[in-house]
């Protein structure tokens, strides 16, 4: 599984962090989100759709 975030349009809600933190990190000064695993274990899986579903502005896409 693929993690894609568009940058140009994350605005660093967090919600993503909330749901899966194995995958998303934001710092307090961070304007955007890392990616600490772009590339994560299917057994992630559940966590990263929950976070895409979650991100207010659709930042996030999952590819297989
Ligand atoms: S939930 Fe979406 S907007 Fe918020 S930090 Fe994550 S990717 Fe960015």
């Amino acid at each position: 599984m693929k993690v894609i975030v568009d940058l140009d349009v994350c605005e660093a809600y967090g919600q993503c962090v909330l749901q899966a933190p194995q995958v998303f990190d934001l710092g307090d000064d961070d304007e955007v989100v890392t990616v600490l695993d772009a590339d994560p274990d299917d057994a992630l899986r559940e966590r990263v759709e929950a976070a895409a579903d979650a991100c207010p502005v659709d930042a996030i896409r999952i590819a297989d």
